[in-house]
């Protein structure tokens, strides 16, 4: 049955699944406990599949297949695909395509598949009762891409259905039989924990989109958002991930709570992920300040006081353009890093010449140590005057 909801064709199998399984899920909960059949080998078995399906969305279909952020051994791939199948959020292909339109068009409402601008609703599961644009699943535009030459993902695009049942329904019954509840651990570790693996990751596309700190950019409507970051295991450090989306990390500082984070770099040291991805510090410190500077705008409302015979907004300009000054000198000095390291990792350079670059690169790397430090020193100059001046403007 053909039904359309203004220009939309609904797309059944999906509105119907979305629709029934969280009631379904709240009914099967009440039965298992008040059955008397709550067991608590059944809820530690429900926590590993969530974590295991949530990390394979986090860590496989969004920072890996997605935005290609590192590289993964086969295994550590086919865990992520099968796990992945299991959280019920389709192919990591489809995923990824739509993913990727997300990122490249955010907040556009014709383009991006779950932008926020059509709605909180929309952009949770809204999106999802719909058949999606032909043209982004189409088999040219699936053939063309980079994920097309990985097989695995292939495979999984035509098997993830049956992958998804299996792992959902029939694996934690068949555990399940081992402490005698069979149906309960379909029910929780099945059924419950796959709408509880869905609404966590739609969250980031309507609560992080809408709640929370625009630390690094105010250019889209991504925030970072700490309750959705423990929910999704790291995700909803959602304004640095769409200001930085190559960086394998979403909470950037070491103390920020992404447990994916720590996944790709703990499977990094045993080398079955490679290349992670980051972004240099100064970059990301860099439009951190500035956002600070629109705040401090913001709060200040245009009201202006002297220190020391300059106004506030010439002293915290002088310090900002010595910080932009040696922003530059980095970032030119990171450059010759770069065309140097090429040079000395061409096979053909002869060894003496070789010996020499080496030399060079040693001592161009001190001056970049140099130069960040410099960097970093001139923005905490520019910090502590931005905190006096709040303090001031307070008192
Ligand atoms: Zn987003
Ligand atoms: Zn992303």
């Amino acid at each position: 049955m053909k039904l359309k909801i203004g220009n939309r064709e609904i797309n059944w199998p999906n509105a119907l699944y979305l629709v029934l399984t969280p009631f379904a899920a709240v009914i099967g909960m009440i039965w298992w406990i008040k059955s008397g059949s709550f067991n608590w080998n059944t809820v530690i078995l429900a926590c590993l599949l969530y974590l295991f399906c949530q990390i394979s969305i986090t860590a496989g279909y969004h920072r890996l297949f997605s935005h290609r952020s590192y590289n993964a051994v086969w295994p550590v791939r086919l865990f992520f695909l099968i796990f992945g199948a299991a959280a019920f959020e389709g192919s990591a292909m489809h995923w990824s395509l739509d993913h990727r339109n997300h990122h490249n068009y955010v907040d556009q409402n014709e383009r991006d598949p779950y932008s926020i601008n059509k709605g909180f609703f929309w952009a949770h599961m809204g999106w999802l009762l719909f058949k999606q644009n032909d043209q982004v699943y189409s088999e040219e535009n699936t053939k063309s891409g980079d994920l097309y030459s990985d097989k695995l993902v292939v495979w999984q695009l035509h098997n993830w259905v049956w992958v998804g049942v299996v792992v959902t329904f029939v694996v934690p019954t068949i555990i399940g039989l081992a402490w005698g509840d069979a149906l309960g651990a379909m029910v929780v570790a099945g059924l419950v924990r796959s709408v509880l693996n869905h609404h966590a990751t739609f969250l980031i596309n309507s609560l992080s989109h809408c709640v929370g700190k625009q630390t690094y950019s105010d250019k889209h409507t991504a925030r970072d958002n700490l309750f959705t970051a423990f929910l999704t295991c790291g995700e909803g450090y959602h304004n640095y991930h769409h200001e930085f989306p190559s960086d394998y990390r979403n909470g950037v500082r070491a103390w920020d709570w992404d447990p994916t984070k720590w996944v790709i770099k703990g499977l990094s040291l045993v080398k079955m992920t490679t290349d992670l991805k980051t972004i240099h510090e100064e970059i990301i410190l860099r439009k951190r300040t500035h956002m600070r500077e629109k705040r401090l705008h913001k709060k200040l409302a245009g009201s202006s006081f002297k220190f020391f015979g300059s106004t506030q907004a010439q002293i915290l300009e002088s310090l900002k353009m010595k910080y932009e000054k040696s922003y530059q000198q980095l970032a030119e000095l990171r450059m010759k890093l770069q065309t140097l390291s090429t040079k000395y990792q061409n096979k053909k350079q002869a060894q003496e010449n070789k010996s020499f670059v080496k030399l060079e690169l040693d001592v161009l790397k001190e001056q970049v140590a140099q130069a960040k430090y410099d960097f970093q020193k001139s923005v905490k100059d520019w910090n502590i005057m931005r905190k006096r001046i709040l303090a001031y403007a307070k008192s």
